[in-house]
């Protein structure tokens, strides 16, 4: 606020003040100082409590200028002089401040709210508390100064001084209001219905006030002033705080206009006395009225409330019973509820709880509720189901809580309808489960890698050993093999130890052989292609592992294709393919034997070779997995499921491929292809 702004807001003060003081003054006034009605009071108060403290001095001047004017020209006392009479007009202007002062603290301490006069209690205060202990503070001093300054007999003081303080509260009851109408945001709204009414409301307010105060019947005293009660009660009921203050302003302005002129029901005596009676009917009349107000706006506002509050529980998600605690029946059902069930509130107004309930007898929903009956808890939680109308169910939870606020007492029952929590919970715990045996699959997956790892690593070392032991054979095997020819030429012998001899020599040269495919076999891979005859590389494997064939009866049938071109590959993964295949075929063919059929051929531009099996086949299942690394069906560390996956890495390599096709019980072929260069026959070994 600017100090400009602030200078004409104390000025507004003091001439609003000044106006009011003097106006209703010049109505008409009886010997004295007090007037009945001092709106100025009402002006003070309100401006000091709507605009800050710091208006005081607008009501200092204006209370200044009316005291002034009031002692020179009203109410004249020739032999005091002007300093003295000066000296009282200040001091009353300072009891004037001061009152307001006290009453706006008042104010402000005890009601304290926007729309003050709302509320029954509030208007109480204001009437009770800042109207009337408040205004005791300038008729205190007022008369102390008057009689101080001589203006006024020690004997008049009492009634003067009453009439003063009554004059005052009337001012502040009806003026103080206003402000607070001009305050308070307008929630009030010109439909024309309400035109209609407020005219209607102004006609019979002039034909009442005409017929009390006004000369229209003959005999201008009949006691008719209850016929204005009318009026001020349909102000109270339909127009709220403002509507109320205006009607009691008009009501007094007339009263006292009338009254003034010597009509109706109080002008029985002097003016003094008629307007001390009206007075105190105007003061009744007003404090009536306001409380009355005051309760419509207050039952008004209840209603709303608990109106606004029905909608919002009626659309709240939750399901709100409220039930009888006496019979169980239901007393009050959401909108939500009836909905989910199927149910009117009609149909429910005859269950209880326990008729929704399938599984809670009625015996336990009364253990249930215990605890609230005896007082030894507040809240009691619990799931079940709830059954609908057309005999669906739903899992809920609900929770109950006894109010005996009602008539009666009444549980609340808050209901959540969990099928979807349920579902989600379900759901989870699925996901888990899942997890969970994921988990455990990977470990014992991981567990069984490590053992085959373990078990590579040591075949990986046997052969090593087995590579050295050959080594370590080569010699004492190619000795014995010179001694036995030695003695074939220099010792005569008979025809059958000669034969032997020659038996010997010849195992000689298998076992050597046998030695040096092992080596062969055994060396690391160069990883250089070379060209390669598959029918020889094939037997060098079957050589290999003939003799297990022999043992476990399995029968080798070798249908080589008549001309098969050399292929490109490096000789040492060639063979270890084959010899892969064919060990699986044994390990494949049950105890009591079987047959391996290795067939040889070219199909388009590929050499094409088939290993079959009478084995046991491989299942559907297990089929995608059988090239995996460590992919085994083979217990315990028999296997080392690496043999396949090794395989197709080289054919891989070899940009070649193979083939599975497989016969639970019946056997499995494996076919491989792999491409045929056009071969310059110049390069080809041997
Ligand atoms: P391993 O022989 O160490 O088990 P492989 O990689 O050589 O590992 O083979 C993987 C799996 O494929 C074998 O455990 C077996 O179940 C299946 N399999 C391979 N060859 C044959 C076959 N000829 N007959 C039946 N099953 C076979
Ligand atoms: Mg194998």
């Amino acid at each position: 606020m600017t100090a400009q702004n602030q200078g004409l807001k104390i000025i507004a003060l003091a001439g609003m003040y000044f106006i009011t003081a003097w106006s209703i003054s010049t109505v008409g006034l009886p010997d004295g100082f007090s007037l009945p009605i001092y709106l100025a009071a009402g002006v003070a108060l309100g401006g000091v409590i709507c605009c800050g403290a710091r208006l005081w001095p607008g009501v200092f001047l204006g209370a200044l200028a009316f005291n002034a004017w009031f002692m020179n020209y009203v109410a004249p006392s020739v032999d005091v002089p002007v300093f003295t009479m000066m000296l009282t007009s200040s001091g009353m202007a300072l009891a004037a401040v001061t009152q307001a002062l006290v009453g706006a603290f008042l104010f402000n301490r005890f009601v304290n709210s926007s729309t003050p006069l709302n509320r029954i209690k509030d208007t109480l205060i204001f009437i009770f508390l800042v109207a009337g202990v408040g205004c005791i503070v300038s008729a205190l001093m007022s008369m102390t100064i008057l009689n101080w300054g001589g203006h006024l007999p020690s004997e008049k003081l009492v009634q003067e001084g009453v009439t003063w303080w009554l004059g005052d509260v009337m001012g502040v009851l009806l003026v103080a209001p206003l402000f607070f109408v001009f305050r308070q945001p307008l929630s009030f709204r010109w439909t024309p219905a309400r035109r209609i009414e407020v005219s209607i409301l102004l006609l019979l307010f002039y034909i009442t006030s005409q017929m009390v105060f006004g000369d229209w019947l003959q005999y201008s005293h009949y006691p008719l002033v209850y016929l204005l009660a009318p009026c001020l009660v349909w102000a109270a009921y339909r127009f709220g705080h403002p509507g109320t203050v205006i009607a009691i302003l008009m009501v007094s302005s007339t009263a006292v206009w009338g009254t003034m002129a010597g009509r109706g029901p109080f002008t029985l005596g002097p003016l003094d006395e008629s307007l001390a009676l009206l007075q105190s009917y105007l003061l009744v009349l007003t404090i009536m009225t306001l409380i009355l107000s005051a309760a419509a706006t207050e039952a008004e506002s209840a209603y709303t409330q608990s109106v606004r509050f029905g909608r919002v529980l009626d659309e709240s998600s939750n399901e709100i019973y409220l039930f009888d605690a006496k019979t169980l029946k239901f007393v009050q059902v959401n909108r939500g509820a009836q909905e989910n069930l199927g149910y009117t509130l009609d149909e429910l107004q005859s269950l209880t709880p326990v008729d929704l309930k399938p599984d809670l007898s009625l015996k336990d929903f009364e253990t249930l509720l215990k605890p609230l009956r005896y007082g030894t808890g507040d809240l009691v939680t619990f799931q079940t189901r709830h059954q609908r109308k057309d005999g669906t169910f739903y899992p809920i939870e609900t929770r109950i809580q006894l109010s005996q606020t009602e008539v009666f007492p009444v549980f609340v029952g808050i209901v959540q309808d969990i099928t979807e929590k349920k579902k989600t919970e379900e759901e989870l715990a699925g996901h888990r489960h899942h997890l969970e045996e994921l988990v455990m699959q990977r470990t014992a997956d991981l567990e069984s890698t490590h053992l085959q790892l373990l078990h590579a690593e040591k075949l990986s070392a046997t052969g090593k050993m087995a590579a050295s032991m050959a080594h370590e054979f080569n010699n004492p095997i190619f000795g014995i093999r010179n001694v036995l020819e030695k003695i074939l030429r220099r010792v005569p012998m008979e025809e059958n130890d000669t034969r032997f001899v020659r038996l010997a020599i010849q195992e000689c040269d298998r076992v050597a052989m046998l030695i040096r495919k092992v080596l062969d076999f055994h060396s690391p891979s160069t990883d250089e292609k070379e060209w390669i005859d598959i029918h020889e590389s094939i037997d060098d494997m079957i050589l290999l592992i003939h003799e297990r064939f022999g043992m476990r009866g399995i029968h080798l049938v070798k249908e080589y294709a008549a001309d098969m071109p050399s292929i490109q590959a490096v000789p040492d993964q060639f063979m270890q393919v084959i010899l892969n295949i064919l060990q699986n075929a044994e390990e494949a063919i049950p105890e009591g034997g079987g047959r391996v059929t290795i067939t040889t051929s070219t199909k388009n531009g590929n050499a094409q070779i088939q290993i079959r099996d009478t084995g046991a086949g491989i299942s559907t299942q297990i089929m995608k997995n059988i090239f995996d690394p460590f992919f085994t069906t083979k217990p315990g560390v028999k296997g080392t499921g690496l043999g396949l996956s090794v395989t197709y890495g080289i054919i891989k390599k070899h940009r070649g491929e193979i083939l599975v096709d497989s016969l639970p019980g019946r056997g499995t072929t494996f076919t491989i292809l792999l491409p045929i260069k056009k071969a310059n026959p110049a390069a080809l070994p041997g």
